[in-house]
C-alpha cells in the first residue's frame, strides 16, 4: 500500500447537509435480539420475486433456502433463524404506500439452529463459475441501498474487460453509519470479500473510495490492506459522492456516459457491505440472512448500528434502540435525503435497509408549502449529474415526456440535492419519480402494443401464405382433373366407344368359380362318406353326378385362371341386364302358376298365351343383352342370390314345422297354404337370381336335391328333430327319466322308419 495521497477528482454540484453521523457511530455494532416472528418478502431486490420453496407448517433451519431465485435477475431467500413457517401470503412491505406484498412468515423456535453449511476458506482454487454460483446461491443483492443482485452484476458481459474494481465505502448520506462501522469492525471480512471479487474479475486496479469523515474506518482499512495493491482513496466529504457514477468520477476522473453503465467503461462498483456478504457466502458458506443497519434519530434513546436478522419487524428494532414514541415525528427507511417515510412499524427489515431514522419534528421539520419556481438556478448548481432540475420540473408538470428524456431525466439519481437547496421548497424529486414512473408505464404499454402489432402482422402474413398455398393446391387439383378428363375422352375412341371393363370384374368371377368348385368338392366328399357308410344304388348315382359336377366346376375355374386378364372387354349395361332377367323370371313364375290350372277358362287361356308371348320377348331381349356382355364382365348379384336362398330356406323350415302337425286347425291349414305359395314364389325368385348371377352349374344343387323325395326329406327331418330334442334333454340335468326315455324311443323309431324307407 502506498503512503502517497491518492489522486481524486471532483464532481459537479453537491451539497453539505448536516451529517448527524455522530448519533450512531460512537458505539460498536450491536446484535439485535432474536425476534419471535420474522417476515420475509419474496422480493427484496431489483428483479423478479423469489419463488417460495417451503410449505405452511414446515420447520426450517437457520440458513435454509426458503425461496429460490426466479429468473436471471432475481435473488434467493433463506431462513434467518430456525423455526416454523406460520404464514405465506400478503404482509406489510416497506414502501411509502403502505402496500402489502407476498412474504414467508417464520415463527422462531428460539434455538437459532443452523442448517449444514459448506464453507470454502480455500476458495482460490475454485473456478469462476463455482464462485459465482456460491454468490448467487447466497442470495446477495447490493447492500448499499439499490438491491441489484450481486451475481447478476458480476456475471454481466461487459463490452470490454473490467479494468477497475471500485469499492464504495463512501456512505455520503447524513445519519447513516452502517458502512462506516462495518469498515471499522468487519475489516478483515471486507478485505476478504474484495479478494474474492478481485479473483473473479482480475481487474488492473482496485480502488476503495471513502469520504474523509470516517477516519476510524480509513485507519482500519489501511491497516488491513497490508501488502495488497488495492488503493484506498480518501476524498472530501460532499453529498452525493456515494452515487455509483459520482464515485467513479471522483476516483477515476472518467464520467459514465449518459444512459450507460459503469461496465461500459470497464469499471465495476460494489458496496463494502456487499463485499463482506460475499466473504460470508464463500469463506463461511453462510447465505445473506442478516445485515448491519443504522438505528438513529433523536427519537431513539440509544442510536446504534445493529447486526440484525432480515425480516425483523422495524418496531421491535426501534424498541431495542429505545424508541420514544412521543418524540417520534417521522420514521424513515434510509437516510433523510433518499429515504422514504414508513407508514407503520409492522414492516420488516429487508436486504436494502441500511438505516432506520426515527426523527423528531425538531430535527426533520415538515417542509414548508411549495412556492412557484423563481428560476434562481440553485438547483442546477447543486445537481451532481449536471442536469437542469428546474427544466425537468416544468416538463414533468406538463407531462412532456420527450422533453424529459431529451433533458436526461433518467440520469437523475434522485439524490434530492436540488430540492434541498430550492428556496421555493419544491419537492422536485417527487416530480422526477412520478415522471419516470409515467414514462416507464407508457413505454411498457408501447412495447406491449408493438409486440401485439408484430404478432398481428405475423399472423396476417401466415394466413396470407396459407391462403396462397390453398389456392395453388386448388389450381393443381383442377389441372389434374382436366388432364384426367381429357385422357378419358381419348380412351373410348380406341375401343369403338365401348367402355373399358373394370379389372375387378375378372377377380369377382374367379372368386365365384373358386367358391363353386370348392362347394362341389365338399358336396362330393360328403356324399362319398355317406356312400362308404351305406352303399346304395341311389347314393352311388348321386356320387357319380356330384363328381361330374365337381370336375366341370374345376375345369371352368382352371379355364378362367388360365385366361389372361380381360383386355378391355365391352361391358353391357348391368342395370338393364338385371332388369331383363327379373322381368323374364317374373313372367316365368306367372306362367307356371297359370299352367298348374287343370281346366283354365277362356280368359286364363288368353292370359297364358299373352304371358308366353311376353316371356318369349323377354327372353329374347335377355339373350340380346347377354350377348352384348362379355361373360367375365357380368358380375352376378351375389347378395340378391344369397337373399333369395335364405328366403327360400326359411320358408321351407317354417313349412316343415307346420307339416309335422298331425291335425292342423283351419288357421294352420291356411298358413300352410300361404307358406307353400310363398315357397313356390321364393324358389322361382331363387331360380331367377341364380340365372341372374350366371351360376355356371345350377344343376349341381338340383342334383344334390333331386334324389331326396318328399317322404325321405320328411323322415330325415323327423330324425334330425328327434335327435336335437334328445340332445337338449340330455344337456338339461333336471330332465325326467321318463321324458328322456320317450325322446330316445322317438329317435330310434324315426331312424328305423328312415332306414325302412331307404330300403
Ligand atoms: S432551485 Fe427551486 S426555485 Fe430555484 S430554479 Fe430550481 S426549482 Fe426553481
Ligand atoms: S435529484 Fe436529480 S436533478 Fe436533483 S440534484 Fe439529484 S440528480 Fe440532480
Amino acid at each position: 500500500m502506498t503512503a502517497m495521497q491518492p489522486l481524486v477528482w471532483d464532481i459537479p454540484g453537491g451539497i453539505h447537509p448536516p451529517e448527524r453521523k455522530q448519533l450512531s457511530n460512537r458505539t460498536s455494532i450491536q446484535s439485535a435480539p432474536l425476534p419471535k416472528r420474522l417476515v420475509l418478502p419474496f422480493n427484496q431486490h431489483i428483479g423478479a420475486a423469489a419463488e417460495p420453496l417451503v410449505e405452511l407448517g414446515q420447520r426450517v433451519l437457520k440458513g435454509q433456502l426458503i425461496a429460490a431465485a426466479n429468473g436471471f435477475v432475481s435473488a434467493a431467500l433463506h431462513a434467518p433463524t430456525s423455526g416454523t413457517v406460520s404464514f405465506i401470503g400478503p404482509q406489510p412491505y416497506p414502501h411509502v404506500s403502505g402496500m402489502l406484498a407476498p412474504a414467508i412468515v417464520i415463527d422462531s423456535d428460539g434455538l437459532d439452529q443452523w442448517c449444514e453449511l459448506t464453507p470454502c476458506p480455500d476458495y482460490r482454487h475454485l473456478e469462476n463459475s463455482r464462485l459465482l454460483e456460491m454468490i448467487r446461491q447466497a442470495g446477495i443483492s447490493g447492500l448499499g441501498g439499490a438491491g441489484f443482485p450481486a451475481a447478476v452484476k458480476l456475471n454481466a458481459r461487459p463490452t470490454q474487460k473490467i479494468h477497475t474494481l471500485v469499492i464504495n465505502g463512501t456512505e455520503c448520506e447524513p445519519y447513516i453509519t452502517a458502512d462506516d462501522l462495518l469498515m471499522r469492525e468487519r475489516t478483515e471480512q471486507l478485505i476478504s470479500g474484495i479478494d474474492i471479487l478481485a479473483q473473479l474479475i482480475q481487474p488492473d486496479q482496485v480502488l476503495i473510495g471513502v469520504e474523509d469523515n470516517k477516519p476510524e474506518a480509513i485507519a482500519a482499512l489501511r491497516a488491513a490492506l497490508n501488502e495488497r495493491s488495492y488503493q484506498l482513496r480518501v476524498f472530501p466529504t460532499k453529498y452525493p459522492s456515494g452515487g455509483e457514477k459520482q464515485l467513479i468520477q471522483i476516483l477515476t476522473g472518467v464520467e459514465v456516459p449518459s444512459g450507460g453503465l459503469p461496465a461500459d467503461i470497464g469499471i465495476l462498483c460494489q458496496n463494502v457491505g456487499t463485499c463482506k456478504a460475499i466473504h460470508d457466502a464463500v469463506v463461511l458458506g453462510k447465505p445473506l440472512i442478516s445485515r448491519i443497519t443504522t438505528l438513529t434519530g433523536e427519537a431513539l434513546a440509544r442510536p446504534m448500528n445493529v447486526e440484525v436478522l432480515l425480516g425483523t419487524p422495524v418496531g421491535e428494532l426501534l424498541e431495542f434502540a429505545g424508541l420514544d414514541r412521543g418524540k417520534l415525528n417521522r420514521l424513515i427507511m434510509g437516510g433523510p435525503m433518499m429515504g422514504f417515510t414508513l407508514p407503520d412499524f409492522d414492516v420488516p427489515l429487508i436486504k436494502t435497509t441500511n438505516c432506520l431514522l426515527a426523527a423528531t419534528s425538531a430535527e426533520l421539520p415538515p417542509p414548508p408549502p411549495a412556492m412557484p419556481c423563481i428560476r434562481c438556478g440553485e438547483c442546477a448548481e447543486a445537481c451532481p449529474a449536471s442536469l437542469l432540475p428546474q427544466q425537468l420540473h416544468f416538463f414533468a408538470i406538463g407531462q412532456e415526456h420527450e422533453q424529459l428524456k431529451a433533458h436526461n431525466l433518467f440520469d437523475c439519481i434522485e439524490c434530492g440535492a436540488c430540492a434541498y437547496v430550492c428556496p421555493s421548497s419544491i419537492p422536485l424529486v417527487q416530480y422526477y419519480r412520478a415522471a419516470k414512473g409515467e414514462i416507464r408505464d407508457l413505454e411498457q404499454k408501447q412495447l406491449k402494443a408493438e409486440q401485439s402489432k408484430q404478432r398481428f402482422e405475423l399472423r396476417q402474413e401466415r394466413l396470407r401464405r396459407a391462403e396462397e398455398q390453398k389456392e395453388a393446391e386448388r389450381k393443381a387439383r383442377a389441372e389434374k382433373a382436366a388432364r384426367a378428363k381429357a385422357a378419358q375422352a381419348e380412351a373410348p375412341a380406341s375401343t369403338d366407344g365401348a367402355q373399358t371393363a373394370k379389372p375387378a370384374g375378372l377377380s369377382d368371377e374367379l372368386k365365384k368359380l373358386k367358391i363353386e368348385a370348392s362347394m362341389a368338392q365338399v358336396a362330393l366328399k360328403k356324399a362319398e362318406k355317406q356312400l362308404a357308410a351305406h352303399t346304395t344304388p341311389e347314393l352311388q348315382t348321386q356320387v357319380d353326378q356330384l363328381r361330374n359336377a365337381a370336375t366341370a366346376a374345376q375345369q371352368a375355374l382352371d379355364a378362367a385362371m388360365a385366361a389372361s386378364p380381360p383386355a378391355a372387354a365391352p361391358a353391357a349395361d348391368d342395370g338393364a341386364l338385371k332388369k331383363a332377367k327379373i322381368d323374364a323370371a317374373m313372367l316365368r313364375a306367372q306362367l307356371r302358376k297359370l299352367e298348374k290350372l287343370e281346366a283354365p277358362d277362356d280368359d286364363q287361356q288368353a292370359e297364358l298365351a299373352r304371358l308366353r308371348q311376353q316371356l318369349e320377348t323377354a327372353e329374347k331381349a335377355l339373350i340380346d343383352l347377354q350377348s352384348q356382355t362379355a361373360p367375365t364382365a357380368k358380375a352376378a348379384d351375389d347378395s340378391a342370390l344369397k337373399k333369395a336362398k335364405i328366403d327360400a330356406a326359411m320358408l321351407r323350415a317354417q313349412l316343415r314345422k307346420l307339416e309335422k302337425l298331425e291335425a292342423p286347425d283351419d288357421d294352420q291349414q291356411a298358413e300352410l297354404a300361404r307358406l307353400r305359395q310363398q315357397l313356390e314364389a321364393a324358389e322361382t325368385a331363387l331360380t331367377a337370381a341364380e340365372a341372374a348371377a350366371g351360376k355356371p352349374a345350377p344343376t349341381l344343387l338340383r342334383t344334390d336335391k333331386q334324389p331326396t323325395d318328399d317322404a325321405t326329406r320328411s323322415l330325415k327331418t323327423e330324425v334330425a328333430f328327434a335327435r336335437a330334442d334328445l340332445r337338449k334333454l340330455e344337456r338339461d340335468e333336471s330332465s325326467a327319466t321318463d321324458t328322456l326315455t320317450a325322446a330316445r324311443q322317438r329317435l330310434a323309431e324315426a331312424e328305423q322308419k328312415l332306414q325302412e324307407h331307404a330300403d
